[in-house]
């Protein structure tokens, strides 16, 4: 059956004429779902029952259950969500100084291989539907009572490989008469699926471009993510600067660091040398240990020598907070494993 939140108002518009109903019928329905949250159709008093029996023969409102919730002593919360079809998903809520995060899946399963990373290894099963990301969203609104105001598509799945999905979900957030979450409260991450940087850079979408570079050199890089094979370094930095010259916004380039792999003052050299004079912010990240992983954190002070000489060298660098360790909730650690225990 057809989920009613994978539209975004104009979609619904046109799903309300093939029912032969009035446009204005879409708005209540958006503002039901997206302002007042509703699980089931039947509180939708404002449409007649006989619509609200057409609206029930024709669309599901995909309502989460939650599997599992994980609480860490930073107040990070994590939750493994069951979807309609008998799969699990995990999404994280972060709070922030400047409001609450919640960092979503757009994959059950990644195709990427990323070596550092926990959901490799996940068998790919199926993309998440648009639908089902904004319900990651509302559904921890509703257990928290809360207004989330930023999201991050950094959960499981490689965002661009959902690309149509993302882009859905992404205007029904940013909907204001619904989910009304800025453009600009959104970060898409991608581990470098060069064509789709193109088509996001055209479609000139006010949110965040977050790129997982993790190394400026094309060996190095390689040996960590499977994908740098496909599409090298030099052709994502064209994608990048056509983003940029495209957007006139800034990309903002994750970088986990390892020890001895990609943490020394050469790696941070190699870095500057690409990202001189570009339009960007370096994110750097502490590696995230995860099971049979190889790869070691780097010691603080390594990171801040390397953050130091990306400062000093004209690229603005920050060490990024670590949220969520505690749970197996921070960067790379999602993995549905919950499920099994
Ligand atoms: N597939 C997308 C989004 C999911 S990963 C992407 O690759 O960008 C979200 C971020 O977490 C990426 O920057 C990813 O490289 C990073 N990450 C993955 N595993 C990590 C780990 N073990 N430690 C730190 N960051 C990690």
């Amino acid at each position: 059956m057809k989920n009613i939140k994978d539209y975004d108002l104009d979609a619904l518009k046109e799903e309300m004429k093939q029912l032969e109903e009035k446009p204005f019928r879409a708005e209540q329905i958006f503002k039901w779902l997206y302002v007042d949250k509703v699980k089931s159709f039947n509180e939708m008093t404002n449409l007649s029952l006989e619509l609200r029996e057409k609206l029930k023969e024709n669309y599901d409102i995909c309502n989460f259950t939650i599997e599992r919730k994980l609480e860490s002593k930073d107040g990070t919360k994590k939750y493994l969500f069951g979807l309609n079809d008998g799969n699990a998903i995990e999404t994280v809520l972060m709070e922030y100084h400047h409001g609450k995060s919640v960092c979503v899946s757009t994959q059950i399963g990644c195709k990427m291989g990323c070596k550092f990373c926990a959901s490799t290894g996940i068998p790919f099963v199926r993309n998440i539907t648009s639908g089902e990301i904004v319900e990651q969203i509302i559904a921890i609104e509703q257990d928290n009572n809360c207004k989330v105001s930023n999201v991050v598509f950094m959960g499981i799945g490689e965002p661009m490989d959902n690309f149509e999905n993302v882009i859905n979900a992404i205007a029904i957030l940013n909907n204001h008469k619904g989910m009304n979450i800025g453009a600009r409260h959104i970060s898409v991450s991608t581990s470098g699926i060069v064509p789709k940087i193109y088509e996001f850079a055209d479609k000139n979408i006010q949110c965040t471009l977050s790129i997982s570079l993790h190394s400026a050199n094309d060996r190095i890089r390689s040996s960590m993510m499977p994908i740098n094979k496909l599409y090298n370094i030099g052709e994502l930095m064209k994608a990048c600067k056509y983003y940029i010259n495209k957007t006139n916004r800034r990309i903002s380039f994750e970088y986990a660091l390892a020890k001895d792999n990609n943490d020394n003052l050469k790696d941070a050299k190699e870095l500057v040398d690409l990202l001189k004079g570009m339009l960007c912010h370096v994110n750097l990240i502490p590696i995230n240990k995860v099971e049979n992983g190889n790869y070691k954190k780097s010691s603080l002070y390594n990171i801040m020598k390397f953050r130091d000489y990306l400062n000093n060298n004209g690229i603005v660098a920050t060490i990024r907070r670590e949220l969520g360790s505690d749970i197996d909730a921070a960067c790379g650690q999602l993995r549905r494993k919950n499920l099994k225990e």
